[in-house]
């Protein structure tokens, strides 16, 4: 079984988690992108040549726990993907993932958005 996979099978939401600690800089980390409202960085295992995360300030645990008010930063953060995705250089394309609970692989229960670029990606995924 792939790391990735076990870790999200142990996992599971509630509670402060290592991007709280990001985010409140408790855990040094190079920002390539904030604003009010969701940060970016590079991912510490990248699974792509380039491989950051969207998450957002408020911290909501994943996507299915996501209220109709958030609406509008979900937006905002798909919207920040794209312009920081151009920015880093991926003129070819992307992809944006977002793992939401156990089946679905996630391991960090505070909602991120992978975008991952820089080579030709495969799908299905697996
Ligand atoms: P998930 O499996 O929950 O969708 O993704 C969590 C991601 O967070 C993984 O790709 C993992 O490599 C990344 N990650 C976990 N801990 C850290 C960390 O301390 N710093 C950074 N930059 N990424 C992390």
């Amino acid at each position: 079984m792939a790391d990735e996979v076990a870790k999200a099978q142990t996992a599971s939401a509630g509670g402060d988690t290592i991007f709280g600690k990001i985010l409140r800089k408790e855990i040094p980390c190079n920002y390539i992108y904030e604003d009010d409202k969701c940060v970016a960085f590079h991912d510490i295992n990248p699974q792509a040549p380039t491989h950051f995360l969207v998450i957002p300030r408020k911290p909501i645990a994943q996507l299915s726990l996501a209220e109709e008010s958030d609406e509008q930063l979900l937006g905002h953060l798909m919207i920040v993907a794209r312009k920081v995705a151009k920015d880093v250089g991926l003129s070819q394309g992307f992809r944006l993932v977002i793992n939401d609970g156990a089946d679905g692989c996630q391991s960090v229960y505070h909602l991120h958005l992978h975008v991952l670029g820089g080579r030709q990606l495969g799908w299905p995924p697996g």
